[in-house]
């Protein structure tokens, strides 16, 4: 596709960007859709959040993603969020609806669409490792997919004690352990979500549950994407459970976004080898 004075611009705004695969993913499906858009990334300063977000209105950008550190910050400068960012209290997507800036939170369909392909018993309990941005968005998506019981835990208890304080309600029993209790609560579990940098490149030899912490007939998903294959899923398989590798949430919530921005349903088969293309690349370069 040649860019040219109708192309319009999708981006993406975090601090850092410079390891993100979302550029290689968009511009390969704009290109092969034949869409004149084009993606780029920014790293931008939280103290430059608000001009970037006025610069987006008036360059009328398609829309653009956000990357931590502005996930929760950004949602003051924009004109409306729908139900899944209110509920989770954090951005990822924003769509330009006719200068309307309009922000969601498709980290949640991500996860949801991962958990979709998989057997699992939805009256059991569910182990939410961490309490950040990703956290909220993982308890949100077992919520609506009908968990009852969910175990937060995470290094500062009292940040895993607000999670609960926020979504704990009359349908869903929750609980906040640290995250040196977590194998406690963790062989029982149906559902473990990492929602932790635990096992990212460099530190791959780490994680946040062995084997013999882990029930054969549970479902792991691991938001850590680099390696392809960490540690805890490595663990995961060892105990015989199913596994789900942080690419596949990754992809899915990217079609989400993109559909967002353009109606289209991407092909998730491209997407796939593009990031997998991608990340090799990534980790060659780093050693
Ligand atoms: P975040 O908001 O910064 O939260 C990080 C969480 O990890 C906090 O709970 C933090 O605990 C905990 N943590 C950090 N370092 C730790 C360590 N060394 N030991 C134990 N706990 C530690 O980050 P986020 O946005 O939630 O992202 C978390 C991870 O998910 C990242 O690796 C990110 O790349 C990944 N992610 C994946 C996807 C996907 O689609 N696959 C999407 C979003 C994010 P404290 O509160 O105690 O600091």
């Amino acid at each position: 596709m040649e860019i040219n004075s109708k192309t319009r611009l999708c981006c993406l705004i975090g601090h850092p960007v410079k390891h993100s695969i979302s550029p290689n993913i968009h511009n390969t499906l704009f290109q092969k859709l034949n869409l004149n858009y084009v993606y780029l990334a920014f790293d931008i300063d939280p103290k430059d959040l608000r001009s970037t977000v006025r610069g987006f209105r008036a360059m009328n950008v398609l829309g653009f993603n956000v990357t931590i550190p502005h996930k929760i910050n950004v949602i003051k400068y924009l004109d409306k969020i729908d139900s899944s960012a209110k509920e989770s209290g954090s951005v990822n997507t924003v769509v330009n609806r006719g200068g309307e800036l309009v922000g969601y939170n498709t980290d949640i369909d991500g996860i949801i669409n991962s958990l979709k392909d998989v057997e699992y018993d939805n009256c059991g309990r569910a182990l939410v490792i961490g309490a950040g941005g990703v956290a909220r968005a993982a308890i949100v998506a077992l919520r609506n997919l009908g968990l009852e019981d969910i175990i937060v835990c995470n290094r500062r208890l009292w940040r895993a004690a607000a999670l609960v304080r926020k979504f704990r309600n009359d349908h869903l029993k929750m609980k906040a352990i640290s995250i040196s209790e977590a194998s406690r609560y963790s062989r029982n579990a149906s559902i473990i979500i990492n929602a932790t940098p635990i096992g990212m490149w460099p530190n791959v030899d780490e994680t946040p549950l062995n084997s013999h912490e882990i029930s054969r007939n549970a479902v792991v998903l691991d938001l850590v994407y680099n390696p392809l294959k960490t540690k805890l899923i490595i663990e995961a398989e060892k105990a015989g459970a199913k596994t789900i590798t942080g690419l596949k949430p990754l992809i899915e919530q990217a079609a989400k976004a993109f559909m967002l921005w353009t109606s289209i349903d991407p092909p998730r088969e491209l997407m796939w080898s593009v990031a997998e293309k991608t990340l090799k690349e990534i980790f060659r370069n780093e050693g």
